[in-house]
């Protein structure tokens, strides 16, 4: 086919493969974030004072009052299911016999989207309080996945 015998609406593509190497950086909020879970076992998020609200993920600026927050806080490593879903395939695409809980779980003004485990689809309530499981220390690399998942507060 030829330029001028394709229909010049219709969605063009080509396959092909690109060489991209990426690096993602945290910033200067996320790197304190993920740097206390790894060493320290702790979650931590922003206050600002103006607004009184307490972001988590820290962040270094208020998106209210776009001030700098420097006031660094634990916020605890629990928190309450906001809502959730229930995932039936895999990443590839593949099916699953027993779905994956991904829960956001509200923690200060902000949340974490992540796993929830030792619990079944059916016990998932909106509100259910939660706790942090933690990879062990010595496996913690600096990634939100030094979180094995959140689960129900026995
Ligand atoms: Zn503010």
């Amino acid at each position: 086919m030829t330029l001028l015998k394709r229909d010049p609406k219709a969605p063009q593509a080509w396959l092909g493969n690109l060489p991209v190497t990426s690096r993602y950086t945290f910033g200067l909020g996320g790197e304190r974030f993920f740097r206390s879970i790894k060493d320290e076992g702790e979650i931590l998020g922003t206050h600002c004072p103006k607004c009184d609200r307490t972001y988590v993920p820290s962040t270094i600026f208020c998106e209210r009052c776009l001030g700098k927050l420097e006031e660094w806080v634990d916020v605890g490593t629990t928190g309450n299911v906001h809502t959730f879903t229930l995932l039936y395939e895999n990443y590839d695409g593949s099916h699953r016999e027993e779905p994956e809980i991904i829960a956001f779980v509200s923690i200060g003004d902000g949340g974490l989207v992540h796993r929830l485990g030792d619990v079944e689809p059916e016990e998932v309530e909106i509100g259910m309080e939660v706790e942090v499981v933690f990879k062990p220390k010595a496996e913690r690399e600096g990634s939100i996945l030094d979180i094995v998942h959140f689960r129900p507060i026995a």
